[in-house]
């Protein structure tokens, strides 16, 4: 894979080396818990998402805009908890809410109020008119399919290749792939790759992977298809692969394309709901898919997600069709945070100020970029955003694996841990601001970026 134009990789590997063995002596907590977490969880994490060489950072609170670690250090909080904590931490809303709800009983498996109230809210956000619950995104992308599959018959899952949906069979395909490998196909018709072990090969060949930004190649994958394809699902715009947006007119197309061949579009909006307008994509973008998935930013850091569909399509599941069930689904805790969120927090007011912070930010890095002759040019809406490692720009994953610089989206990691801004880890990543974010910590972003910058191009 190319590691990028401009930067020499030799100051790269001797800045990271530098910088890892300072974040490394500045987290002995984190590794001493280390030492206990790695005998009795794989890894020493919950999540395989939560693994660093040689120890992962052990958080202990956060407040606001910033976390904690167990070392007592401070980080202005960029990560937010992949992209869950939009409201930032321990919102005061949010906090009061679940403290309210928890004395009358935390679950029941019954419906209670707040469930329909954050309903009637996704109805008016979203536009769609029948909405349900799951407990996170991984389940509202597997309900979603199972839906489509139910109401068309139909059995194949298109996506986009390098898109994540959850760690569901269907979806852990053509994702993370080694685009140098003979094995993933040509660019235009890449080949269905699982994405790790454990995956059978008859779920793999049913979930065919087109490149985004494509509308012909969807079109002529569903031509070739005809018949057999239930659904396309898709990120309104990519957002594990830090951002890619959608090019003017990919979506409206592939809305005509889907309807053409009688498939139904999902927008997985598990990362782009709540951050990026009051009603997602959908608003963000004007394009009405059959299904939206949610999660993640749903219920302010409570575990939660939801499906909402056109009535036709979740008739299925009003008509008993298809089971939509889980027995943590709606739960009241998750749904009085949900509830609190969009009613106190998640205003109009809040995304105008996401927007300034995210305009601010824009420009801060955008100004450094210029004045370096940096390599790099910087993507954001609402809540969401990064630094793009490649002069050129991106359109789908394929691009983004060549174009792209891991080692120096990895030295930029350890820059912000090593200067007080806590970062989502990977290159695929990208920042999720807060509504309790202020400009002093977008300011901190920035500085940490000129010294990046600075540093890389004296
Ligand atoms: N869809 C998208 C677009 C995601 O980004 C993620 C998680 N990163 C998921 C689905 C899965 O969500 P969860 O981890 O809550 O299962």
């Amino acid at each position: 894979m190319a590691t990028g134009v401009g930067i020499d990789p030799a100051r790269i590997a001797q800045l990271t080396e530098r910088e890892e063995t300072h974040l490394n002596a500045e987290t002995s907590g984190s590794a001493r818990m280390y030492e206990r977490s790695r005998k009795v969880m794989p890894g020493g994490v919950p999540s395989s998402y939560q693994v660093r060489n040689p120890h992962p950072i052990f958080l202990e609170r956060g407040s606001g805009s910033k976390v904690w670690d167990v070392d007592g250090s401070e980080y202005r909080d960029f990560h937010n908890g992949f992209g869950s904590m939009v409201q930032g931490h321990a919102h005061p809303a949010i906090v009061r809410a679940v403290t309210e709800r928890m004395p009358l009983g935390t679950h029941f498996a019954a419906v209670t109020e707040d469930s329909v109230v954050v309903a009637e809210e996704l109805v008016q956000r979203w536009g769609l008119p029948k909405w349900r619950f799951t407990n996170s995104g991984s389940e509202s992308t597997m309900d979603a399919i199972r839906l489509a599959r139910a109401h068309t018959g139909r059995e194949l899952v298109v996506k986009m290749e390098g898109s994540y949906h959850g760690h569901h069979d269907t979806v852990m395909v053509s994702i993370g792939i080694d685009i140098d490998d003979d094995a993933v196909g040509p660019a235009d018709r890449p080949n269905s790759v699982p994405y790790g072990g454990g995956i059978p090969a008859c779920t793999v060949a049913q979930t065919i992977p087109v490149p985004f930004n494509n509308a012909d190649a969807l079109d002529a994958r569903l031509a070739e298809l005809s018949g057999q394809v239930a659904c396309v699902i898709m990120e309104p715009g990519m957002m594990n692969i830090g951002v890619v947006l959608p090019q003017d007119g990919y979506l409206a197309a592939v809305r005509e394309i889907t309807q053409k061949h009688n498939v139904l579009l999902i927008f997985d909006e598990v990362k782009t709901g709540i951050t990026i307008a009051a009603g997602g994509a959908v608003e963000r973008f004007g394009v009405t898919p059959d299904i939206v998935t949610l999660a993640k930013a749903l219920a302010g850091g409570l575990p939660s997600g939801a499906i909402g569909g056109s009535e036709e399509v979740m008739a299925s599941i009003e008509d008993g069709t298809v089971y939509q069930v889980g027995t943590y689904n709606g739960n009241p805790l998750s749904m009085a945070a949900a509830r609190a969120s969009f009613q106190e927090v998640m205003t109009p007011e809040a995304y105008v100020h996401l927007e300034h912070l995210n305009d601010r930010l824009h420009d801060g890095l955008g100004a450094i970029i210029e004045k370096h002759g940096f390599p790099a040019h910087v993507i954001g809406l609402g809540a969401k955003g990064c630094i793009v490692f490649s002069p050129e720009p991106v359109l789908n994953y394929r691009d983004w694996a060549h174009k792209t610089n891991g080692p120096l989206n990895e030295l930029a990691w350890l820059y912000n841990m090593n200067r007080g801004v806590f970062m989502t880890p990977g290159r695929e990543e990208e920042w999720t601001l807060s509504v309790q974010h202020d400009d002093a910590d977008i300011d901190r972003f920035i500085d940490v970026f000129a010294e990046l910058a600075a540093d890389l191009t004296s």
